[in-house]
């Protein structure tokens, strides 16, 4: 069985509203990508495909890859301009697995322990997702901001990184999304996971398993200090 990780570090990062897209940002002694390639690299995962912008592919070799001695990190390969591109770019240079771990760089709480967890329920589900049921109550609401519907809190989740797939399903449901892509961004429809893509494209079944709150991704300047919580609470 070989199993491969793809870390997302792409994007540009607009709402930290910093010089620095928010997974090259420090946390402690390490920049935030870092966390995650760490727990990879600890974890039964056989290899890492980390995929960033084109100007940053050098630096990540060197000041991260490199500096840290993620062996595991095998390629590192140019993403796209919406984060669904820099998956499929990532799945184009896999080429070949049996499983995918798909992970967010922004997301530096992921474990090994995590990881294991989720292997243990691809292996009888074939497509899972980290997340967690929300807290608060949550509403879906117009264009103008008047409410549409109040789902039952308990059918609702917070989705997270990492989605886990059958490597082969998940590549024919990015092909068939890449094929339209066109029609998809006509109807106003965001790409925003990985689950997602499966659902519409490969018509399969996706089952959320509970990972931790803790497992929250760096997005908003305020979440910077919440993750300095995090780490005090995780002893990292
Ligand atoms: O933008 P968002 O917060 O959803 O990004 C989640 C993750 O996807 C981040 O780690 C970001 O670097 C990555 N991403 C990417 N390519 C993009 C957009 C986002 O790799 N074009």
């Amino acid at each position: 069985m070989k199993t491969v990780a793809i870390v997302l570090a792409a994007g540009k990062g607009k709402r930290m509203k910093s010089d620095a897209p928010k997974q090259y940002l420090m946390l402690k002694d390490m920049p935030v990508l870092c966390y995650a390639l760490k727990a990879f690299e600890e974890s039964l995962v056989d290899e890492v495909i980390l995929v960033t912008g084109r100007e940053e592919i050098e630096y990540c070799r060197s000041q991260i890859v490199e500096a840290y001695g993620f062996s595991k990190v095998t390629q590192i390969v140019e993403g796209g301009k919406e984060r669904y591109h820099s998956v499929y770019a990532g799945l184009v240079a896999l080429k070949d697995a049996d499983y995918v771990f798909i992970h967010d760089g922004a997301r530096p709480f992921v474990s090994p322990q995590m990881i294991q967890k989720l292997y243990e329920e691809v292996n009888v589900h074939g497509a899972v997702v980290a997340g967690m049921p929300v807290k608060d109550t949550i509403k879906l609401v117009d264009e103008n901001q008047f409410v549409k519907e109040t789902p039952n809190r308990k059918s609702v989740w917070l989705v997270q990184t990492p989605q886990v797939f059958a490597y082969r399903d998940i590549f024919a449901a990015y092909e068939k999304l890449i094929d339209e892509e066109a029609q998809v961004t006509e109807r106003g429809i965001q790409v925003t996971d990985d689950a997602m893509v499966l659902e519409t494209f490969g018509g399969k079944k996706v089952k959320l398993v509970e990972t931790g709150y803790e497992n929250i991704k760096i997005t908003t300047p305020e979440d910077l200090p919440v993750a300095r919580v995090f780490m005090g609470i995780l002893g990292l």
